[in-house]
């Protein structure tokens, strides 16, 4: 008897280990590689920040990122990401994701002044690069800087913002990108709780400005136009 219900605790339990697997980040396979083990860069990698901590963020921000956006994970509008790898390397760019692929510059990190915290700034910078993965590109029809503006705007959310971040108001264009649109997409989901969510399930198939206007009922020259009025006087 005893036997019996050791069994059926036991299955009851894989089957809620299952069910948490299902809806999280437990599902996806990450891996963090330190190419650049020799250079100042990957030795300040490994001592400020360490591989174990990088996969853990990139765990939590999938998991931020499926709330934000308001998916789960095996829903038929969720990107689908099996394995994310994240390789520390001598690269040009500060870092970029391509094929569930993040890459991040150990020059970028040896150069980073030691007064300042590289461990947030490498944090912000994988919620950005998670977010790339996560996002839908409206078929690669949506303008690079609505693209970085979710990125940002998620950093953002997350608590994240860099410290040399513009302020809000500031910028030219709403398609500006980064910061200056993620303070833009943070107005209009002000106007409507859920909009950048709603937004980028409309980007699953492809892309239009009218968007904007189906969901918050002005164009978004109006909205950009609103906006800058807003910060006007500042
Ligand atoms: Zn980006």
């Amino acid at each position: 008897m005893a036997q019996y219900i050791k069994q059926v605790l036991c299955l009851v339990l894989t089957l809620a280990v299952a069910a948490a697997a299902a809806y999280g980040s437990e599902k996806m396979d990450y891996v963090v590689t330190n190419n650049a083990r020799g250079s100042a860069g990957g030795a300040r990698f490994d001592k400020e920040i360490g591989a174990q901590y990088a996969r853990q963020t990139l765990m939590t921000a999938t998991d931020f990122i499926h709330r934000l956006f308001q998916q789960n994970q095996n829903a038929a509008d969720t990107k689908s990401v099996q394995r994310v790898s994240m390789i520390i390397e001598n690269i040009d760019e500060v870092a970029f994701a391509s094929n569930n692929n993040i890459h991040v510059s150990s020059g970028f990190i040896e150069r980073y002044p030691q007064s300042q915290d590289i461990k947030r700034e490498i944090t912000g910078l994988l919620y950005h690069q998670m977010a790339h993965l996560l996002q839908w590109d409206g078929n690669g029809q949506a303008p690079s800087g609505l693209m970085e503006g979710i990125a940002d705007y998620v950093r953002m959310k997350a608590g994240y913002a860099a410290d040399h971040w513009n302020p809000p108001g500031v910028g030219n264009d709403w398609h500006q990108g980064y910061e200056v649109t993620a303070h833009f997409l943070n107005y209009c989901d002000g106007i409507r709780n859920g909009f950048v969510a709603a937004l980028n399930k409309k980007m699953m198939t492809g892309y239009s400005e009218g968007y904007f206007t189906e969901l918050l009922g002005k164009p978004v020259t109006q909205l950009w136009s609103d906006y800058k009025a807003m910060y006007a006087n500042n």
